[in-house]
């Protein structure tokens, strides 16, 4: 009988681009293995917050159902299949790993701290684990600096970028055939994982109504998407268009996709590069590349600092107590704090699991500066919220905006009545949400 390899699927789930699952692929055929796709991510759960509320909202869990459908319905067009674990414990999976006799597991390396935390916690259980990195666009080998001394200032890291001319590797295909299912499991569930499938919001005012088919969390779905954001050449009004409050194509819309893991970041930056190669690059196209180089830059700084990223004084050196209104935080996470732009942009969040950029930036600052919340509450509330939550982007974003990150100017309080002016002025995007009371 042959051995089995485990594919450990944390977040990135699709067969595109996919080294850890390229890495599996050629070991199984070394030595002969069989393989077993497993999906489980414990900070996926709905296990509550110390804030009191579940850590992965009815949103997000929705997208991530329907990211693994995609990618089991892919795996069975490869005669494979997948079995998904759910709850916040390694435990079901060290389980399975020895009921199978599992050689080791192969998965994506994540630098965040609970990640870590998890596959410590196999590695305890006495199995071996494999991780490969993946999920950025750079590998540290790219990079002039060591992990450790990637510079704090996003400019500094993105002269240095351009300075060396870096590229992400080119993509990796979807593997032509799978090495064989394990002979002693049963076949995968698939039925009961698509039909348990959730609608999702197809709201008509939603920026992203995960509902419809062509937004769905699946693969597929996200390589359309991005075809049709290309041939529809909006890379080029995108640096006009993208501090716009709502809409479907005032931006590019990747990150759930990105953050689910459905879509590669590589395969977008090769993309984008075709499309400037064929229609020409335009400040709207070099600003989303720079866009993505933001993310890119919050992956390598949770890399660095860790768990540091994750106190109330952040990166600054010396421990501060940060001040926390519970009542006026409630308010905030309902739309109720009286401020019309915030409470509309919170209602949308909650209602939607979607915000733009701009947004995101004013109901942040307000939390901290006019409702005087606890940056973390609120970085806890975006992740329960947002379809797109990605540890590194939310926590980077928020230390930043809270000035305990990384931002040089020590952090950002947005002027509401000059938001508004610039962003709402005809008061169509607060009405919206708050009905036409404003
Ligand atoms: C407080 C706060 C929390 C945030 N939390 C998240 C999060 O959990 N997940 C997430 O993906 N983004 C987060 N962002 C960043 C940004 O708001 C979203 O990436 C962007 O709005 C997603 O929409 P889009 O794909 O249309 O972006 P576009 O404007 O089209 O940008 C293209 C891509 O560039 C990247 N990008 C753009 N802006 C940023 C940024 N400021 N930081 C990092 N990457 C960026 C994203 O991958 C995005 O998909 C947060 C921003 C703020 C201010």
């Amino acid at each position: 009988m042959r051995g089995v390899l485990i594919l450990w699927l944390r977040n990135d789930l699709r067969l595109h681009d996919h080294p850890a699952l390229q890495h599996a692929v050629e070991r199984c055929r070394r030595d002969g293995l069989a393989l077993l796709p497993v999906a489980w991510h414990g900070p996926s759960a709905p296990v509550e917050t110390r804030w009191g509320f579940e850590r992965a909202g009815p949103h997000r869990q929705a997208f991530r159902q329907q990211a693994l459908a995609g990618l089991a319905r892919g795996l069975q067009a490869l005669s494979s299949g997948l079995v998904v674990l759910v709850g916040a414990s390694p435990q079901p999976l060290a389980d399975l790993a020895r009921r199978v006799g599992a050689v080791a597991l192969v998965g994506e390396a994540l630098h965040a701290p609970e990640e870590q935390a998890e596959a410590a916690a196999l590695r305890a259980r006495g199995l071996a684990v494999d991780l490969v990195e993946q999920g950025g666009q750079f590998d540290a080998a790219q990079l002039p600096w060591a992990p450790e001394a990637v510079p704090h200032v996003f400019t500094a890291f993105r002269q240095g970028v351009d300075r060396l001319g870096l590229q992400p590797a080119a993509p990796l295909p979807v593997p032509a055939a799978l090495p064989p299912w394990p002979e002693t499991m049963p076949p995968p569930p698939l039925p009961a994982l698509v039909e348990a499938l959730p609608l999702g919001a197809t709201d008509e005012r939603s920026s992203f109504p995960y509902g419809l088919p062509t937004w769905r969390g699946d693969e597929a779905a996200a390589l359309t998407h991005l075809q049709r954001y290309l041939r529809g050449g909006l890379p080029h009004t995108y640096k006009t268009t993208r501090n716009a409050l709502t809409g479907r194509d005032f931006a590019s819309h990747w990150s759930p996709w990105l953050a689910c893991g459905a879509l590669s970041v590589r395969r977008v930056v090769a993309e984008l590069k075709a499309f400037e190669a064929e229609r020409g690059a335009s400040d709207g196209s070099y600003w989303l590349w720079f866009e993505l180089l933001w993310r890119e830059h919050f992956r390598w700084m949770l890399r660095r600092h860790g768990a540091a990223l994750f106190r109330p004084q952040g990166l600054l050196p010396s421990a501060s107590r940060v001040a926390h209104d519970a009542e006026a935080f409630a308010c905030w996470c309902e739309g109720r704090t009286g401020l019309d732009l915030v409470d509309a942009g919170m209602r949308e969040l909650r209602h939607t699991g979607y915000l733009s950029n701009r947004l995101r930036q004013i109901v942040a600052s307000a939390l901290i500066h006019e409702c005087r919340g606890d940056w973390r509450a609120g970085a806890a509330w975006f992740e329960h919220c947002l379809l797109d939550f990605d540890v590194h982007s939310n926590q980077g974003n928020w230390a930043y905006i809270a000035g305990v990150g990384t931002d040089p100017r020590g952090g950002r309080h947005f002027n509401l009545d000059k938001q508004v002016r610039e962003y709402d002025a005809d008061g169509s995007y607060r009405r919206r949400w708050l009905g036409d009371g404003v």
